[in-house]
């Protein structure tokens, strides 16, 4: 027969940052909690590049010591187009509005993820690895039943009072409620793998820490410095991109990147050692965030594109809002409304205001306002402030991202009209 059901206040599906977050903050207020991961750390993930903020929740997990040991220190993102003669503008994070989080971390998340799922065991949560969640029957009455199965092929059931689906891109709960809906607009695809031997950027004589996006016709790619000289280098574009491949991934890798002037020259010497890996279209979001006794975080709920680095933040910010709404919640439903109404709100907005970026990334409007960041409008600093995921703050710092938005508006106007942006002024187009 069924295996006999076991009991706890909260199940956490999946054991990514977003699980990890969660389970570590319901298991520190002293709630029972189980934490299921179908893999077991450390395992392979893409997502290495983090922002300011995480500092924010490093802190109040007692991790940030942990994270700078396994971590490269990344004082910002440095943007290289050919198509603009070659040249290339830095974000340094110091110059953005928040002087609390000055800088952010670039980590292999085989590490990362392995030291968040252990924290959320030290603060209590029963942390299973290798046990994969098959089914939920969702039921904030009785329990929401959930049935798994562990390494040995054992049925596993627990009754929890409360579920929170953490398991990113399998989208466990949206795929079975069929609340999953693409982006009509936006559809990339991306293909990646580590290297050695990748040189700095221009004539630096050291690699900086830097996050390096080379912008190409067709999309950008990452550069992302991992420890002990590693390279993490991505290519993101589109699908039609990825259909024209003929050989391997590794061989359309090789010749994309080959075929970008201020790439091919850090590559020249680059040896490839992982497998390349290719992940498509991967932008969704789910119609439902949360229901009676139940919510998404992270990836669970949406994914929209890497290119500054969010993932990881908006998965452990929603997580650690949601673990207090869920906290909430049991100790009183009704109570818990307004927590539950505000994280669903912050993580909607969020989303919307990487989404208003990255949707325009690829236009000429946006390309030549990263290129030609001078502080007119207050620009650079309405990037850098984006770039450094300050999306929860307050209205004085969200004044520079407002800025950055009409100008944004003000400038496609102009576009429209003849005018180029360039070198911190106006030009009329000849022709
Ligand atoms: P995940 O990290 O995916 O964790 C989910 C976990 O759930 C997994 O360990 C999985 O094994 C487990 N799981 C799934 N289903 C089940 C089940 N049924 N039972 C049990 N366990 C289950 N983000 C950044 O911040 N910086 C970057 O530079 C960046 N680059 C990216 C590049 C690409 C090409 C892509 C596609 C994404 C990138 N991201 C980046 C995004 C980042 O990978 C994610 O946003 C982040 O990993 C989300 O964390 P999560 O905890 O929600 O999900």
């Amino acid at each position: 027969g069924p295996a006999a059901e076991e009991t706890c206040d909260v199940l956490v599906i999946g054991g990514g940052p977003a699980g990890s977050t969660a389970a570590t903050i319901l298991a520190e207020r002293g709630r029972k909690v189980v934490l299921l991961e179908k893999d077991r750390h450390p395992r392979f993930h893409i997502g290495e590049s983090l922002l300011p903020l995480n500092l924010r929740l490093f802190d109040r997990l007692g991790v940030r010591e942990r994270v700078a040991a396994i971590g490269v220190h990344k004082p910002g993102a440095r943007f290289v187009s050919d198509r603009h003669g070659g040249k290339h503008v830095e974000f340094a994070f110091a110059n953005g509005p928040n002087p609390d989080y000055t800088y952010a971390y670039q980590v292999r998340r085989s590490e990362f993820d392995a030291l968040l799922f252990r924290r959320a065991r030290e603060a209590g949560a029963l942390a299973e690895e290798g046990v994969r969640v098959l089914d939920v029957a969702l039921d904030a009455r009785a329990g929401h039943l959930v049935v798994a199965r562990d390494a040995a092929g054992r049925e596993r059931r627990w009754r929890a009072r409360f579920l929170v689906d953490a398991s990113g891109r399998d989208t466990f709960l949206a795929t079975r409620l069929q609340s999953k809906r693409r982006y009509p607009h936006h559809h990339s695809a991306a293909l990646y793998g580590h290297f050695r031997g990748v040189a700095p950027y221009g004539d630096a004589p050291e690699e900086d820490g830097n996050i390096t996006i080379h912008l190409f016709d067709e999309g950008w790619i990452w550069m992302i410095p991992l420890p002990e000289g590693v390279m993490s280098v991505g290519v993101v574009s589109t699908p039609e991109f990825f259909k024209r491949r003929r050989g391997s991934f590794e061989d359309h890798l090789r010749a994309t990147l080959a075929g970008i002037p201020s790439v091919a020259r850090r590559m020249a010497r680059a040896e490839l050692i992982s497998p390349v890996t290719a992940t498509g279209n991967y932008s969704y979001r789910s119609r439902v965030m949360r229901g009676e006794g139940w919510l998404m975080v992270g990836d669970a709920y949406a994914f929209i594109d890497p290119v500054f680095s969010s993932g990881v933040l908006l998965a452990m910010a929603s997580a650690e809002m949601g673990a207090e709404a869920a906290d909430a919640w049991l100790d009183d439903p009704a109570r818990a409304a307004p927590l539950l109404r505000a994280f669903e709100r912050k993580v909607d907005r969020a989303i919307r205001t990487f989404a208003w970026l990255i949707f325009r990334f690829h236009t000429p409007v946006m390309r030549d306002m990263f290129m030609e960041p001078r502080n007119r409008f207050r620009m650079r600093e309405g990037l850098i402030g984006l770039l450094a995921g300050n999306v929860h703050a307050n209205a004085n710092r969200q004044l520079p991202v407002l800025a950055f938005k009409a100008s944004y508006y003000a400038l496609s106007l102009l576009y429209r009209l003849g005018y180029r942006y360039r070198s911190g002024g106006l030009v009329r187009e000849a022709g």
